[in-house]
């Protein structure tokens, strides 16, 4: 048998954070069964299904690299399928018409109420014998059995039993005719061959109705998988309160999908001591078996820590079109990407996020308007100003201009003026980047070129020079 799983959202929104994890879960699932992991829209909500909300989905897929092996399918489409079935079913006897009126619903909810009793639908159409009016409105529902128990074995909340007296009859066609979410749902896994339903622990009450229209149809039961929400770290449910949930927020954030799904993964699930994954690890690796019931604290400090990890080990290539995005966000017009390619390594080893790495990077762009106060006060001393001027000296009269060339120059002042080499790179570093944190000197400088290099060292010891005769 080809295992087959399914993302199923519903466009109302964005894609959560959440949803996400759920669909990197059904897409591993399938990829490590060697099975399909598919994608099924859940528009039926006509007023708050929109376009644009599947196209963010979509986005949201597409940048995490979860891509549906087949076409995706659009639920709303289906309903005269989940139609079908429910004239079936009531064909059958499995299903009958209910005429009951709000009113009379409202009533029997309020008895019951007060004798303390959990509202549900008593079953007084399955055997109403009394004429019904002509055009009074009915829906349709299912026969849900009155003795017994749905149960089943979780993937990973383990068994799970409800028992059937706890269920009403559920309703599959509305008055209105349009088939319920049960019903589509349903429908949907079984026309599209779903094996392994693999959701979110919100939709574990669901299941047993779910399970009752499976059983009406004759149909095999898929195996479900029901994961444990992700909470904050407060411990409540992960929601806008807690920053951002969006999955494309994270992207905009400058995290890397490979370190999001690594992060995702890992989250209530293990394999020994290994934190940081490749997505091709994961495909091989992850067994949502061994996923925990317990809810999943999303921590974004250690998504920092991860995103960075996949910032040092992704090839320079990979990380320049995201970069260019977030140099853009930061006001940088048109970023070289030859030149950006060319920085990347300058910076791969400490920033966190390529947000991080932008802004850590517009001192190549943009030269410093200003200098840092306490790096000025610390490194622009009096005794470093006549080395400083030198150095300049030299490396004006530098034939060439590449990483070793600077070092050697460097390195023959050091030796001329007595000074240690930092008490000559600090200046240098004021003067190029406006602070005393950058990438290594001859790094930044070979990059900014010698044109450049010069017109900030000799603004800056121009600066040098007042300061220090004031
Ligand atoms: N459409 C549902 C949701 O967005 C998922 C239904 C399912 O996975 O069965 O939560």
């Amino acid at each position: 048998m080809t295992t087959r799983t399914r993302f199923a959202p519903s466009p109302t929104g964005f894609l959560h954070i959440g949803g996400a994890r759920t669909a990197l879960f059904c897409y591993l699932f399938a990829r490590r069964t060697g099975g399909k992991y598919l994608l099924r829209v859940e528009d039926t909500d006509r007023e708050r299904s929109t376009a644009e909300a599947v196209e963010v989905i979509f986005e949201g897929l597409r940048w995490m690299g979860l891509n549906p092996d087949e076409p995706p399918v659009f639920q709303a489409r289906n309903a005269p399928r989940h139609l079908e079935v429910a004239h079936q079913l009531l064909r059958e006897g499995k299903a009958y018409r209910c005429h009951c009126s709000k009113d009379e619903i409202d009533q029997l909810r309020e008895q019951q109420k007060t004798q303390g009793l959990k509202p549900r639908y008593d079953g007084r159409c399955r055997s109403r014998s009394a004429p019904v009016a002509e055009g009074r409105e009915s829906v349709i529902r299912l026969k849900t059995p009155l003795a017994g128990a749905v149960a089943w074995e979780d993937v990973i909340q383990g068994p799970v039993r409800i028992e059937n007296n706890q269920l009403d009859d559920l309703i599959l066609v509305r008055s209105d005719g349009t088939p319920t979410y049960h019903l589509a749902v349903v429908t949907d896994d079984h026309d599209m061959g779903i094996t392994h339903i693999v959701r979110g622990e919100d939709h574990l009450n669901n299941t047993p109705r779910q399970i009752h229209i499976i059983e009406a149809m004759g149909w095999t039961r898929p195996v479900y998988a029901h994961m444990p929400l992700l909470h904050g770290m407060d411990g409540a449910k992960l929601s806008k309160r807690h920053g951002a949930v969006s999955v494309l927020a994270y992207r905009d954030a400058g995290f890397l999908p490979q370190a999001v799904n690594n992060y995702l993964a890992r989250l209530g699930w293990s394999f020994g001591e290994q934190e940081i994954f490749t997505m091709a690890e994961l495909e091989r690796h992850f067994d949502i078996a061994q996923v925990g019931r317990s809810a999943a604290i999303f921590d974004q400090a250690k998504l920092e820590w991860v995103n960075g990890h996949h910032i040092r080990a992704t090839a320079v290539q990979d990380l320049v079109p995201p970069l260019l995005e977030q140099l853009r966000r930061k006001g940088i017009a048109e970023p070289d990407p030859a030149y950006v390619a060319a920085l990347v390594p300058t910076l791969q080893e400490r920033a966190r996020t390529l947000a991080e790495m932008a802004d850590k990077a517009l001192f190549y762009f943009v030269a410093p308007t200003a200098y840092d106060d306490k790096a000025v006060g610390k490194h622009l001393t009096a005794p470093v100003l006549e080395p400083f001027a030198d150095l300049v000296q030299r490396l004006d009269s530098l034939e060439g201009w590449n990483e070793a060339l600077l070092e050697a120059t460097f390195q023959a002042t050091i030796a001329t003026h007595g000074v240690k080499m930092g008490k000559l790179a600090q200046p240098v570093r004021v003067a190029l980047t406006g602070s005393d944190v950058s990438p290594g000197v001859y790094e930044v400088l070979a990059r900014l070129g010698r044109s450049e290099s010069l017109t900030r060292l000799e603004r800056c010891l121009a600066f040098f020079r007042r300061r220090v005769a004031e």
